[in-house]
């Protein structure tokens, strides 16, 4: 099957597994807007020259917020595409601050695609706070989240020099949207 089909036949399937869950900003934003955000980030600083990457970065959240079954993601999309989509998807039985500090310590661990789609998925996230933050985040909340990120990241760079840029002006511009204005 052409490349691109399959990378529309993810689209179409994250669409619907996704159908009813929206973005935490103040936009509630369709969630696909967020997975083709991350797809188009992994794409981009990838030159397109991994589709396998850019179909599991359209289902990287499948796992984790549909419980969508692995098996069904391998059957469909492939073993290389189940298992990346499963190296970036957060415990869901632990507490949320396990989860967040697991992934400060798991980054550097992580393969290199892995950490490719993560760093596009923290871009995606940080942009959402200058965008539309959430309405229950504090100003505190927003800071606690990109100092986080960049915590994360720490452990992520080395893989993408594009990639890291953009998540570098994304956690300051984040940073920026609630600073005075002097
Ligand atoms: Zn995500």
């Amino acid at each position: 099957m052409k490349e691109w089909i399959t990378v529309l036949k993810a689209a179409d399937a994250a669409a619907r597994w996704h159908v009813h869950q929206k973005r935490k900003g103040v936009a509630q934003e369709p969630y696909i807007n967020h997975l083709l955000e991350v797809a188009m980030l992994v794409g981009d600083a990838t030159d397109g020259k991994d589709t396998n990457l850019v179909v599991a970065a359209l289902l990287h959240d499948a796992i984790e917020d549909q419980e969508v079954p692995r098996e069904m993601i391998a059957e469909a999309f492939g073993e290389d595409v189940a298992s990346l989509i499963e190296e970036v998807t957060d415990d869901k039985s632990l507490e949320k601050q396990e989860r967040k500090r697991l992934q400060v310590a798991h980054a550097s661990k992580k393969s290199n695609r892995a950490r490719v789609i993560k760093l596009a998925d923290k871009t995606s996230n940080l942009r959402t706070i200058s965008t539309s933050p959430s309405p229950e985040w504090s100003v505190k909340r927003r800071l606690e989240y990109v100092a986080w990120a960049r915590e994360v990241v720490v452990g992520l760079r080395g893989v993408n020099d594009r990639l890291e840029a953009e998540f570098d002006r994304a956690a300051a511009a984040a940073e920026q949207s609630v600073t005075p204005k002097l």
